[in-house]
């Protein structure tokens, strides 16, 4: 048993940044990096690097460069689109899935304390969001739909499209968070659907702290971030070079290696999945398809997810639990709640997610370790009863 995780299995959480990334950054990270906005020549280098990162992160895209506003990451992203799509001061009425990241629940209740009403559409047992109750939750002051690409937890595909249209249809604006989706899919037939679109870096192997919104060209969107006029006033504050620099890097690479990436992937993943279910009892898969292609959640009946993630840690895998942990309590997340999984698979949620990087050797040590692990607990759990 080592003390470190040697299998990642964690890429929904942060994708380790790339070698490409990491030496597109060197040379803005050391030396004498200006400020973009300065006129003299050195700061007119780092104009061209942060140009070059937004052309780069408008092909993965696929819209004009100018259509790419940087932020600090997806939840700012989150946040600029959802208060920007209420206007200021905010006004109408917004709808949401039950199933959002917390960087579009969070804005959006702060908007319902404000007097805005939200409305929440719930989703199928497979995590789906039906583009009909989206319909059906619609009125003439809708003033933005947002329903994300891709669920963090489990996986779901949503039909972005789909949803868009009806959206469109009353007049509504529609913002999706694909910052999970930008791994595994092409957001261009996305993006040309939306009005507004989350991405994040280090979900794409870039450096933390850095993501983008798109903004469809002649949508004129109430900043989150004002001062300066730094991106045409659409986000204030000097640019952060070297991150924008990494992300436009990570963003080539995906486009390079994506499709290889999903094939490959998606065959270890299944392969990870169908072991498992095999030869655990008491286990469930959550989510259906369509999914994205890395991730592999599920729960156990009578297992802690977070003592499952603290003795995969110890057994050389970093996971996630699909619980959140408050104050040594474990909670079901909401999504788990959403998706209607039964009472006694709720705290034993576990979420494995591949990455590009994940290897037939790094399964097998999952098919290996995981059954193991589970029944240790149970085990333990049982011991503590009696
Ligand atoms: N949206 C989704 C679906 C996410 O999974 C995450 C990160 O976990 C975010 C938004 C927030 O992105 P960031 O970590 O860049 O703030």
């Amino acid at each position: 048993m080592s003390t470190a995780a040697k299998v990642y299995l964690d890429y929904n959480a942060s994708a380790p940044l790339c070698a490409e990334a990491a030496d597109a950054m060197q040379p803005w990270l050391a030396g004498r990096v200006c400020n973009p906005s300065s006129a003299h020549r050195s700061g007119q280098r780092s104009r061209a690097a942060v140009e070059q990162a937004r052309g780069q992160v408008a092909e993965l895209l696929g819209c004009p460069p100018a259509a790419v506003v940087f932020t600090s990451g997806g939840t700012e992203a989150d946040n600029a689109a959802v208060w920007g799509g209420l206007g200021w001061p905010p006004r109408g009425h917004l709808v949401i899935s039950a199933i959002e990241h917390p960087a579009v629940m969070e804005p959006a209740a702060a908007l319902r304390d404000l007097g805005v009403e939200v409305t929440h559409v719930p989703v199928d047992d497979e995590a789906r969001v039906d583009p009909e109750a989206v319909r059906a939750a619609l009125r003439p002051d809708t003033a933005l739909v947002s329903i994300m690409a891709a669920n963090n937890e489990v996986g779901s595909l949503q039909p972005v499209e789909k949803i868009a249209a009806i959206a469109h249809d009353v007049g509504a604006l529609f913002h999706t968070d694909a910052v999970q989706a930008a791994a595994w899919i092409d957001l261009r037939p996305l993006v040309a659907a939306s009005d507004l679109l989350s991405i994040s870096s280090h979900k794409i192997a870039g450096p933390m702290g850095i993501g983008a919104l798109y903004v469809r060209p002649g949508l004129d969107l109430a900043p989150l971030v004002r001062g300066g006029g730094q991106q045409g006033g659409r986000r204030g504050g000097t640019e952060a070079t070297a991150a924008m620099v990494g992300f436009g890097a990570a963003c080539a690479r995906t486009l390079a290696s994506r499709d290889q990436a999903v094939v490959r992937v998606v065959a270890l993943r299944d392969r990870l999945e169908a072991m498992l279910l095999d030869s655990i009892e008491g286990m469930r898969r959550n989510g259906g398809e369509p999914r994205l292609p890395n991730t592999c959640h599920m729960s156990f009946a009578r297992c802690d997810g977070n003592a499952l993630v603290a003795r995969l840690d110890l057994d050389g895998i970093a996971a996630s639990a699909g619980a959140a942990c408050a104050s040594g309590v474990a909670h079901a997340s909401p999504v788990m709640e959403a998706l209607g999984v039964p009472a006694e698979y709720l705290a034993g949620a576990l979420r494995l997610s591949l990455g590009y990087e994940t290897t037939a050797a790094d399964v097998d040590h999952a098919i290996d370790v995981v059954p193991t692990a589970v029944h240790a607990l149970r085990a333990a759990g049982l011991e503590a009863v009696r």
